[in-house]
Protein backbone atom coordinates (compact mmCIF):
# COMPACT_ATOMS: atom_id res chain seq x y z
CA UNK A 1 0.00 0.00 0.00
CA UNK A 2 1.41 3.29 -1.04
CA UNK A 3 1.79 6.31 2.22
CA UNK A 4 -1.57 7.60 1.03
CA UNK A 5 -3.99 4.51 1.10
CA UNK A 6 -2.05 3.36 4.81
CA UNK A 7 -2.84 7.37 6.15
CA UNK A 8 -6.58 6.75 4.36
CA UNK A 9 -6.91 3.56 6.67
CA UNK A 10 -4.97 5.03 9.60
CA UNK A 11 -7.86 5.40 11.74
CA UNK A 12 -10.06 2.48 11.66
CA UNK A 13 -6.47 0.70 11.96
CA UNK A 14 -6.20 2.41 15.62
CA UNK A 15 -9.22 1.67 16.64
CA UNK A 16 -8.81 -2.06 15.45
CA UNK A 17 -11.54 -2.42 12.37
CA UNK A 18 -9.56 -2.98 9.25
CA UNK A 19 -9.50 -6.46 8.43
CA UNK A 20 -6.21 -8.79 9.50
CA UNK A 21 -4.51 -8.94 6.59
CA UNK A 22 -5.09 -5.09 6.20
CA UNK A 23 -4.04 -4.84 9.43
CA UNK A 24 -0.96 -6.35 9.23
CA UNK A 25 0.08 -4.67 6.07
CA UNK A 26 -0.20 -1.18 7.95
CA UNK A 27 1.40 -2.36 10.53
CA UNK A 28 4.59 -3.59 8.49
CA UNK A 29 4.36 -0.10 6.87
CA UNK A 30 4.25 1.95 9.57
CA UNK A 31 7.65 -0.57 10.44
CA UNK A 32 9.81 1.01 8.01
CA UNK A 33 7.88 4.48 7.07
CA UNK A 34 9.14 7.09 9.06
CA UNK A 35 6.61 9.80 7.80
CA UNK A 36 3.50 7.37 8.58
CA UNK A 37 4.75 6.34 12.00
CA UNK A 38 5.14 10.09 12.91
CA UNK A 39 1.39 10.33 11.63
CA UNK A 40 0.33 7.72 13.59
CA UNK A 41 2.22 9.09 17.05
CA UNK A 42 0.85 12.28 16.56
CA UNK A 43 -2.66 10.76 16.13
CA UNK A 44 -2.45 8.53 18.87
CA UNK A 45 -1.61 12.06 21.15
CA UNK A 46 -4.17 13.35 19.55
CA UNK A 47 -6.64 10.72 20.71
CA UNK A 48 -4.99 10.91 24.24
CA UNK A 49 -5.81 14.41 24.36
CA UNK A 50 -9.24 14.03 23.62
CA UNK A 51 -9.55 10.80 26.03
CA UNK A 52 -8.19 12.98 28.53
CA UNK A 53 -10.71 15.86 27.71
CA UNK A 54 -13.56 13.13 28.27
CA UNK A 55 -11.74 11.69 31.57
CA UNK A 56 -11.42 14.62 33.06
CA UNK A 57 -14.49 16.77 32.10
CA UNK A 58 -17.35 17.05 34.54
CA UNK A 59 -20.63 17.89 32.09
CA UNK A 60 -24.11 17.04 31.77
CA UNK A 61 -24.47 13.64 29.96
CA UNK A 62 -26.37 15.53 26.63
CA UNK A 63 -23.20 18.41 26.47
CA UNK A 64 -21.34 16.87 24.22
CA UNK A 65 -18.53 19.86 23.73
CA UNK A 66 -19.16 22.90 25.39
CA UNK A 67 -16.74 26.00 24.64
CA UNK A 68 -16.59 28.67 27.75
CA UNK A 69 -15.06 32.29 26.92
CA UNK A 70 -15.99 34.69 30.04
CA UNK A 71 -14.81 38.19 31.32
CA UNK A 72 -12.57 37.85 34.41
CA UNK A 73 -13.13 41.50 35.65
CA UNK A 74 -10.24 41.51 37.74
CA UNK A 75 -7.40 41.25 35.10
CA UNK A 76 -9.59 42.24 31.90
CA UNK A 77 -8.54 45.84 32.74
CA UNK A 78 -4.76 45.24 32.62
CA UNK A 79 -5.14 43.12 29.27
CA UNK A 80 -7.15 46.24 28.32
CA UNK A 81 -4.36 48.76 28.73
CA UNK A 82 -2.40 46.74 26.90
CA UNK A 83 -4.49 46.23 23.89
CA UNK A 84 -4.55 42.46 24.20
CA UNK A 85 -7.56 40.55 23.90
CA UNK A 86 -7.20 36.97 25.26
CA UNK A 87 -10.17 33.98 25.37
CA UNK A 88 -9.31 30.99 25.68
CA UNK A 89 -11.65 27.61 25.12
CA UNK A 90 -13.08 25.01 27.50
CA UNK A 91 -13.41 21.55 25.10
CA UNK A 92 -14.95 19.33 26.91
CA UNK A 93 -16.13 16.04 25.31
CA UNK A 94 -17.63 13.08 27.39
CA UNK A 95 -16.05 9.63 25.73
CA UNK A 96 -19.06 8.22 24.88
CA UNK A 97 -19.96 11.40 22.46
CA UNK A 98 -16.16 11.19 21.74
CA UNK A 99 -16.79 7.50 20.30
CA UNK A 100 -19.90 7.72 18.58
CA UNK A 101 -18.63 11.35 16.91
CA UNK A 102 -15.65 9.72 16.13
CA UNK A 103 -17.41 6.62 14.56
CA UNK A 104 -19.36 9.13 12.42
CA UNK A 105 -16.24 10.43 10.71
CA UNK A 106 -14.50 8.70 8.35
CA UNK A 107 -12.32 10.59 6.94
CA UNK A 108 -9.48 13.34 8.91
CA UNK A 109 -10.78 16.22 7.08
CA UNK A 110 -14.32 15.96 8.18
CA UNK A 111 -12.92 15.08 12.00
CA UNK A 112 -10.82 18.58 11.47
CA UNK A 113 -13.73 20.31 10.39
CA UNK A 114 -16.19 19.30 13.20
CA UNK A 115 -13.46 19.43 15.65
CA UNK A 116 -12.41 22.88 15.08
CA UNK A 117 -16.05 24.20 14.74
CA UNK A 118 -17.00 22.95 18.43
CA UNK A 119 -13.93 24.49 19.74
CA UNK A 120 -14.51 28.51 18.53
CA UNK A 121 -18.24 28.36 18.46
CA UNK A 122 -18.06 30.89 21.39
CA UNK A 123 -14.99 32.33 20.40
CA UNK A 124 -14.71 36.15 19.58
CA UNK A 125 -14.35 35.91 15.61
CA UNK A 126 -10.84 37.73 15.52
CA UNK A 127 -9.55 35.43 18.11
CA UNK A 128 -10.89 32.01 16.55
CA UNK A 129 -9.13 33.29 13.50
CA UNK A 130 -5.45 32.12 15.25
CA UNK A 131 -7.47 29.15 16.87
CA UNK A 132 -8.75 27.64 13.51
CA UNK A 133 -5.57 27.62 12.37
CA UNK A 134 -3.44 26.33 15.45
CA UNK A 135 -5.60 23.50 15.43
CA UNK A 136 -5.72 22.98 11.75
CA UNK A 137 -1.90 23.17 11.08
CA UNK A 138 -0.40 22.60 14.36
CA UNK A 139 -2.77 19.99 16.16
CA UNK A 140 -3.58 18.06 12.94
CA UNK A 141 0.23 17.70 12.05
CA UNK A 142 3.19 15.33 12.02
CA UNK A 143 6.56 16.51 13.17
CA UNK A 144 9.82 15.69 11.91
CA UNK A 145 11.38 13.54 15.30
CA UNK A 146 13.72 14.48 16.36
CA UNK A 147 13.32 18.74 16.21
CA UNK A 148 15.11 19.79 12.97
CA UNK A 149 18.31 21.93 13.80
CA UNK A 150 17.38 25.03 14.67
CA UNK A 151 19.93 26.72 12.17
CA UNK A 152 19.01 24.88 9.24
CA UNK A 153 15.15 25.90 10.20
CA UNK A 154 15.87 29.41 10.51
CA UNK A 155 18.39 29.14 6.78
CA UNK A 156 15.62 27.62 4.72
CA UNK A 157 13.03 29.82 6.71
CA UNK A 158 11.58 32.63 4.24
CA UNK A 159 12.44 36.61 6.38
CA UNK A 160 9.41 36.65 8.60
CA UNK A 161 9.51 33.24 9.83
CA UNK A 162 13.08 33.49 10.19
CA UNK A 163 12.95 36.48 12.20
CA UNK A 164 9.99 35.40 14.26
CA UNK A 165 11.70 31.93 15.14
CA UNK A 166 14.20 33.64 18.09
CA UNK A 167 11.56 35.65 19.21
CA UNK A 168 9.89 32.72 19.83
CA UNK A 169 12.60 30.21 21.47
CA UNK A 170 13.49 33.14 23.84
CA UNK A 171 9.63 33.26 25.14
CA UNK A 172 8.32 29.71 25.17
CA UNK A 173 8.05 28.56 28.44
CA UNK A 174 10.70 25.91 29.93
CA UNK A 175 11.05 22.97 27.70
CA UNK A 176 9.53 23.91 24.72
CA UNK A 177 11.78 23.66 21.25
CA UNK A 178 10.64 25.08 18.08
CA UNK A 179 9.76 22.34 15.92
CA UNK A 180 8.56 24.25 12.73
CA UNK A 181 8.45 27.73 11.02
CA UNK A 182 6.84 28.07 7.98
CA UNK A 183 3.77 30.18 5.92
CA UNK A 184 0.81 28.30 5.34
CA UNK A 185 -2.52 28.72 3.86
CA UNK A 186 -6.45 28.09 5.25
CA UNK A 187 -9.14 28.94 4.08
CA UNK A 188 -8.12 31.27 1.87
CA UNK A 189 -5.71 33.28 4.46
CA UNK A 190 -1.98 33.10 4.90
CA UNK A 191 -0.25 32.90 8.06
CA UNK A 192 3.15 33.23 9.12
CA UNK A 193 2.95 30.08 11.87
CA UNK A 194 6.13 29.24 13.99
CA UNK A 195 5.32 26.21 16.72
CA UNK A 196 7.30 25.04 19.45
CA UNK A 197 5.74 20.93 20.95
CA UNK A 198 7.16 19.57 24.45
CA UNK A 199 5.93 16.14 24.63
CA UNK A 200 2.39 16.62 23.24
CA UNK A 201 1.98 20.08 24.27
CA UNK A 202 2.11 22.48 21.29
CA UNK A 203 2.51 26.51 21.16
CA UNK A 204 1.28 28.52 18.28
CA UNK A 205 2.87 31.90 17.16
CA UNK A 206 0.83 33.01 14.13
CA UNK A 207 0.54 35.90 12.19
CA UNK A 208 -1.60 37.17 9.33
CA UNK A 209 -2.78 40.17 7.75
CA UNK A 210 -5.99 41.33 8.82
CA UNK A 211 -9.19 41.80 6.31
CA UNK A 212 -11.74 44.55 6.23
CA UNK A 213 -13.13 45.18 9.74
CA UNK A 214 -11.32 42.82 11.58
CA UNK A 215 -9.08 44.00 14.86
CA UNK A 216 -9.26 43.89 18.46
CA UNK A 217 -9.77 47.72 18.68
CA UNK A 218 -12.00 48.58 21.49
CA UNK A 219 -12.43 45.06 22.73
CA UNK A 220 -10.99 43.22 25.66
CA UNK A 221 -11.64 40.41 27.31
CA UNK A 222 -10.27 37.35 29.55
CA UNK A 223 -11.75 34.04 29.72
CA UNK A 224 -11.47 30.42 31.51
CA UNK A 225 -10.21 27.65 29.66
CA UNK A 226 -7.29 25.48 31.35
CA UNK A 227 -6.29 22.53 31.32
CA UNK A 228 -9.42 20.91 29.30
CA UNK A 229 -8.68 22.81 26.09
CA UNK A 230 -7.02 25.45 24.30
CA UNK A 231 -6.05 28.72 25.47
CA UNK A 232 -5.63 31.77 22.64
CA UNK A 233 -4.30 35.38 23.02
CA UNK A 234 -4.02 37.92 20.37
CA UNK A 235 -3.25 41.90 19.41
CA UNK A 236 -2.65 43.27 16.70
CA UNK A 237 0.27 45.70 15.24
CA UNK A 238 -0.16 48.26 12.54
CA UNK A 239 -0.19 45.90 9.80
CA UNK A 240 -0.68 41.98 11.28
CA UNK A 241 -2.90 40.23 13.62
CA UNK A 242 -0.60 37.97 16.03
CA UNK A 243 -1.83 35.34 18.20
CA UNK A 244 -0.31 32.98 20.58
CA UNK A 245 -2.40 29.39 20.84
CA UNK A 246 -1.58 26.60 22.68
CA UNK A 247 -3.00 23.89 25.09
CA UNK A 248 -1.58 25.97 28.21
CA UNK A 249 -3.31 27.48 31.03
CA UNK A 250 -4.65 30.61 30.01
CA UNK A 251 -2.79 32.83 31.80
CA UNK A 252 0.66 31.31 31.03
CA UNK A 253 -0.24 31.42 27.34
CA UNK A 254 -0.93 35.18 27.50
CA UNK A 255 2.15 36.02 29.50
CA UNK A 256 3.82 34.10 26.58
CA UNK A 257 2.41 36.35 23.80
CA UNK A 258 2.52 39.59 26.36
CA UNK A 259 6.39 39.00 26.72
CA UNK A 260 6.97 38.64 22.91
CA UNK A 261 4.66 41.69 21.91
CA UNK A 262 7.74 44.35 21.86
CA UNK A 263 9.86 41.90 19.92
CA UNK A 264 7.19 41.27 17.75
CA UNK A 265 5.99 44.62 17.10
CA UNK A 266 9.73 45.51 15.93
CA UNK A 267 10.01 42.40 13.91
CA UNK A 268 6.74 42.96 12.08
CA UNK A 269 6.69 46.82 10.60
ZN1 LIG B 1 4.26 5.80 4.56
ZN1 LIG C 1 1.12 26.43 9.75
Amino acid sequence: MSCPQILEKLDRYLDGELPAGDASAVSRHLETCHECAAVRTNRTALRERMRRLARDADVPANMHTRADARIDSETAPAYHRRGFLAAAAAVVLSFGAYLSWRSTHRTDAELEKDYIASVVSDIPPVLSIGLRQHIHCAVFRHYPNPAPDIDELTRTADAQCAALIPVMRQHVPRGFQVVMAHRCEYEGRQYTHVIARHGVSLISLLVTRPRQGEGFKGTSMDSAGGDRGFSVAGFETSGYLVYVVSDLNQLPNYSTLDAMAPALRTALT
